[in-house]
């Protein structure tokens, strides 16, 4: 019974592929070469297409198909094509990869031939910039939708880190709709992923675990950056902290009451956005010390005089509604406007509240 059951499910997957379908591998068969550029534009293209070249493979192992890789110009002309990256084929059937977007990426299928492509490059975060990320990722997008792709079609299961990590379910037929057409980019992006170093981050790029590329942040600190004390702490003493009456020296801690502070740290933003950062993120300096000065007092509740450091923390709701104590920041470069958290109407209509954390 078992054995008809699969009889059964073979044959109506063989009839429901060829329906429709291109059909690329079933009955340990395939009549597909992976296909890889003849040249590379740089080693990150490399090693992105040639990994999802052995990805590919594998899958295809697994239901005891063998799959050829081979450079675009020694192709068997008598055989179809996963074409991966960019490649000359993709180019002559529409796919201009250097107009995809960042991780986006495509899966299309001509005529019995699949091009999976994204665009593979560096990533554009150069050494020493303050971001909060060590390790600058770069863009392996082929590999990415090459991941997307075995995850939707050939039965790829990325479970955990290393070699181990990853499953491939016995599929009986696999096969992609013939009018497969689709650019699609990772679902979450973020800045403080855990990266799981196997070889080349193949966990976390499978899974849509693409980081943030293009962020201004200090460990989520920029209040500093913004107003710091080697800059003003001389001639704006009151800037900065109270603490027992007296300005605190050489602090990274503000008096958010100060007008000017609040302005400080809006321009800081707009400036970033003005470079090109699709986020800027903004935090108070870590180890959080409230302002114990007369006007401060309404934010904290702090008597004034007093020492604030070790102050109680019931303070967050309150200055959160004058600036939000950390706050993302998007550019949006189509329109030309950030849109922020903090922006306040009585500044510049650059900006408008849209995410308070
Ligand atoms: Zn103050």
């Amino acid at each position: 019974m078992k054995t008809l059951c699969m009889a059964g499910m073979l044959l109506a997957g063989v009839a429901g592929a060829l329906a429709g379908d291109v059909v690329l591998g079933v009955n340990g068969k395939t009549r597909h070469q992976i296909v890889v550029p003849d040249e590379y534009a740089n080693p990150i293209a490399r090693a992105s297409v040639e990994y999802s070249a052995r990805l590919i493979q594998e899958v295809f192992a697994t239901n005891a198909i063998t799959m050829e890789i081979v450079a675009e110009s020694r192709k068997d002309a008598d055989k179809h094509g996963i074409y991966l990256g960019a490649t000359r084929f993709a180019a002559e059937h529409g796919v201009d990869i250097s107009r995809l977007d960042g991780w986006q990426n495509i899966h299309k299928a001509v005529g019995k031939h699949v091009i999976i492509a994204g665009n593979d490059m560096t990533n554009p975060i150069q050494p020493g910039t303050p971001v909060a990320t060590k390790i600058r990722v770069p863009y392996y997008v082929t590999l990415h939708s090459t991941a997307e792709f075995l995850y939707r079609y050939a039965g790829a299961r990325f479970l955990k880190p290393g070699d181990d990590g990853i499953e491939f379910l016995p599929v009986l037929v696999v096969s992609v709709p013939d009018d497969l057409n689709t650019i699609q980019e990772p679902y979450f992006r973020e800045h403080d992923w855990g990266y799981y170093k196997d070889d080349i981050y193949l966990f976390n790029i499978a899974n849509h675990a693409v980081k943030f590329q293009k962020i201004w942040s200090m460990w989520g600190h920029q209040h500093p950056v913004a107003v710091p004390y080697a800059k003003y702490g001389q001639s704006h003493p009151d800037y900065f902290i109270q603490s027992r009456s007296l300005r605190v020296k050489n602090t990274d801690h503000l008096c958010y009451s100060n007008e000017e502070v609040r302005e400080l740290i809006y321009k800081h933003i707009l400036e970033k956005c003005d470079e090109g950062y699709e986020i800027v993120e903004v935090g108070q300096p870590d180890g959080f010390v409230p302002c114990g000065c007369e006007a401060c007092h309404d934010l904290y509740g702090i008597k004034p005089g007093t020492c604030t450091h070790g102050a109680p923390a019931g303070f967050r709701g309150t200055i959160s509604s004058i600036l939000p104590m950390k706050a993302v920041y998007w550019w949006n470069t189509m329109s030309g406007s950030c849109r922020s958290t903090c922006c306040r109407s009585s500044t510049e209509s650059r900006g408008r509240i849209s995410m308070p954390i």
